[in-house]
């Protein structure tokens, strides 16, 4: 086999398909998000209008502060995996912090939320004997992998969809292991799942909840827990996941859950085992990160202010948009070459950062900008992405939204 015309001719399909990836190389302004040089043909300021960066805690006094002070005292990295030298003081304090967040018993740190999906759901659903993975269709890839990993039985129900969740239940005998895996806010939607009657349909059938709350942690709830902290429903799933890296700001992932259970993904995940632990400096920036969005709810208020008005501009200027009760406004183009054009022409000619949504990341037809809007956009940045947007739909010939009635 010829390995390299291998490896370029399934690249060459992939950009056949209009599917090949472009990185954006970018370099954040720290004191000035969400400014950004962009490296490309040429180099340009930029605006970044997708960051998961959703309340620019990557560049907040306390985190940067708690980062620098670790740094100095600790070193660069832990050292070894959790059992074998790296479990820091660092590590400790983030762990306590975030069973504090979701008022669980105990919380497990992994290098990623999709570590820690693939991990826990993978031991979760492969040592419990029989268990059987009920996973909404939307699933992130990192759960999907995971429970792919398990080789558990695994049942898909219709997204968000009660009544398709209650049959499989009821399919089932009562008395064998169930998982339900689903998200709170899912991402390119940013639709919300109805927890609730999730939880009331596991406690019919016996069923445990894993949670993926990763797009919803620092922003929803009077603390930043979530949407089950906003609902008061933390204490009805056995498992809340999260990650460090969007609305913290740094990096890593983690799961919220009994003692018991956190216990024994310690004791028997090999994604935990088997990595080395987060440099004690990123637990640290993470830890100030959380406990300053526990305290201040500023951020959270600035952000959906921000959401508010960037809706109510498209609005006006008939731009389609999914309306959704979260904070991540997708813009639908249903076009996967203008997509990619007004995303190139929103960079090259207006100084616009965002990426373009298209197949396989969302079905064919529904290719969108995903805006997400935070507290470090200004008027003025809310103003030139309105105006771009607007310029560049006219130009496009793209359908506008019948105009809301006055
Ligand atoms: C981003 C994401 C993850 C993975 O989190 P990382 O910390 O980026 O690895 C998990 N679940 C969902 C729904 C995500 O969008």
């Amino acid at each position: 086999m010829n390995y390299q015309n291998f490896f370029t001719g399934a690249l060459d399909d992939l950009r056949d398909q209009g599917n090949y990836r472009v990185f954006a190389d970018l370099e954040r302004h720290c004191g000035s998000f969400p400014k950004a040089t962009a490296r490309g043909a040429d180099v340009a300021n930029v605006t970044i209008w997708c960051s998961n960066d959703y309340l620019g805690m990557g560049q907040h006094p306390s985190v940067l502060g708690a980062m620098h002070d670790a740094l100095d005292r600790c070193g660069a990295g832990a050292g070894g995996t959790r059992n074998i030298s790296g479990t820091t003081h660092d590590h400790v304090l983030l762990e306590a912090e975030l069973a504090d967040l979701h008022g669980k018993e105990a919380a497990l740190l992994f290098t990623s939320g999709y570590v820690s999906n693939w991990a826990a759901l993978g031991t979760l659903a492969g040592r419990i004997p029989d268990c059987v993975v009920l996973s909404d269709a939307l699933n992130h890839a990192s759960m999907i992998e995971g429970i792919r990993h398990s080789k558990a039985e695994r049942m898909i129900w219709k997204h968000n969809d009660l009544e398709d969740l209650e049959a499989k239940l009821a399919a089932l005998p009562l008395d064998r292991p169930k998982l339900i895996a689903f998200e709170s806010v899912y991402s390119m939607d940013g639709d919300i799942a109805p927890i609730r009657e999730i939880c009331d349909l596991a406690d019919k059938y016996n069923a445990m909840t894993y949670l993926d709350e990763v797009h919803a942690v620092g922003l929803y709830g009077p603390r930043g827990g979530g949407i089950a902290e906003r609902e008061g429903l933390m204490d009805r799933l056995t498992v809340i996941e999260g990650t460090l890296g969007k609305a913290f700001g740094v990096m890593g992932g983690y799961i919220a859950a009994s003692a018991a259970l956190c216990d024994f993904i310690r004791s028997f995940a090999s994604g935990f085992i088997f990595t080395t632990a987060l440099p004690p400096a990123v637990a640290a920036g993470a830890a100030a990160s959380i406990r300053h969005l526990k305290a201040s709810r500023a951020e959270r208020d600035l952000q959906k202010a921000k959401v508010t008005e960037v809706r109510a501009r498209l609005e006006a200027l008939g731009i389609p948009h999914v309306d959704n009760p979260s904070h991540i406004i997708p813009v639908m183009v249903g076009d996967p070459v203008k997509c990619k054009y007004i995303s190139d022409v929103l960079l090259k000619e207006y100084g616009i950062y965002i990426q373009p949504i298209n197949y396989p990341t969302v079905p064919k037809g529904t290719e969108r900008l995903r805006i997400t809007p935070s507290p470090v956009h200004t008027a003025e940045d809310i103003d030139h992405l309105v105006g771009a947007l607007g310029q560049l739909w006219e130009y496009c010939q793209l359908a506008r939204m019948p105009l809301a009635a006055q």
